[in-house]
């Protein structure tokens, strides 16, 4: 059991920074000041999605898995003081404790974070998914007292068909339009949606895949951690010629509104979001509801197997999710202005 009420704290909800006796943690700052530019701040980099990685640019130590520390480097990132950590290695506190990754099956390097001190545990999530896709395994909800949690998804109609079913529709679409002579164009994350969708062309079909630069230089890391991803840059000869000559899937990461500049032939526009879930999307021919994000089902499913003590709610609709936390019997933590909160008082 821990010792003291005081292991954990809550400094600053804005920017998640959580102090664990002498240390500071930052999870995913947005923002990082100044003031928390001593040796005993440490910022921890869940996944290499454009709002998590800020603190790749700060003076900061970091600790970060290498997958993400190497496609921040591909898209021409340059880090300093960072820790690279596995699953199974454990970074140790300087006045006890440890910090420990786990796998948080959102994309590769996504990672779950464990923070042990004085017997107690916190758990911060990142963005993460319980269910297996073709490019990562799924995560695994890690039991804790403390449990820091995105809540993209936290309302009760966000619930996902299977991932096999949206991956058969996907197919099922893009080669019905390859058959109209027509080019299937996704526009998705270059880092990680867009790697899925490689992998389902490379699944279901013997379609070529065309990408953009950014999401070949993402999609080569992929490859370095034996994903075996099969797709051509646009902007090698061989993707120039496969360009002209049609038939070929094509995956980017930019905008498509100014199609003319890059298809020769007739096109149709897809989207692959969790929120075709929810919502009609616009400027899109077809929307798949493929999310790299927890749906509902898993966010309750995570707290049950979970069982922390309490939960802060780090995204999504904190209101609508609290409330289920309340009927699951779990507190959760809500943040109060200009105030530091004891973490484990709440346990
Ligand atoms: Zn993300």
């Amino acid at each position: 059991m821990w010792q003291s009420s005081s292991d954990f704290k809550l400094v600053s909800s804005r920017n998640l920074v959580i102090s664990a006796g002498k240390q500071r943690f930052l999870f995913d700052p947005t923002v990082v000041k100044s003031h928390w530019r001593s040796q005993n701040t440490i910022a921890c980099i869940s996944h290499a999605h454009t709002d998590h990685i800020a603190a790749f640019e700060s003076s900061l130590q970091k600790i970060v898995t290498p997958p993400t520390l190497d496609i921040y480097r591909a898209l021409g990132g340059k880090p300093s003081k960072f820790h690279p950590i596995v699953p199974g290695e454990e970074f140790s506190l300087t006045d006890g404790g440890s910090i420990q990754v786990h796998p948080a099956g959102h994309m590769l390097g996504a990672a779950q974070f464990v923070l042990e001190k004085n017997g107690a545990r916190l758990v911060y999530t990142g963005d993460f998914n319980l269910t297996s896709s073709l490019t990562v395994n799924g995560a695994n909800p890690i039991r804790c007292d403390v449990l820091l949690m995105e809540a993209t998804y936290g309302r009760p109609d966000a619930v996902f068909p299977p991932r096999e079913r949206v991956y058969a529709e996907i197919a099922e679409w893009t080669s019905h339009e390859l058959t109209k002579g027509k080019i299937p164009a996704f526009q998705v994350y270059a880092r990680g949606k867009a790697q899925e969708i490689i992998q389902i062309v490379n699944t279901y079909l013997t379609t070529p895949v065309v990408v953009d630069s950014t999401i070949a230089k993402v999609s080569e890391i992929y490859r370095k951690y034996d994903i075996p991803l099969e797709f051509i840059n646009e902007r090698s000869e061989e993707g120039r010629e496969v360009m002209r000559q049609g038939g070929y899937v094509y995956i980017s990461s930019k905008s498509l509104r100014s199609p003319k500049s890059i298809f020769r032939h007739q096109y149709v526009r897809a989207a692959a979001t969790g929120w075709a879930q929810l919502y009609q999307l616009k400027k899109v021919d077809r929307a798949f509801p493929l999310s790299a994000h927890a749906d509902f089902q898993q966010l309750v499913q995570y707290v049950q197997a979970a069982k922390p003590r309490a939960v802060y709610l780090t995204c999504g609709d904190t209101v609508t999710f609290g409330a289920v936390l309340e009927k699951l019997n779990v507190k959760q933590i809500v943040p109060q202005r200009r105030r530091q909160l004891e973490l484990l008082d709440f346990v």
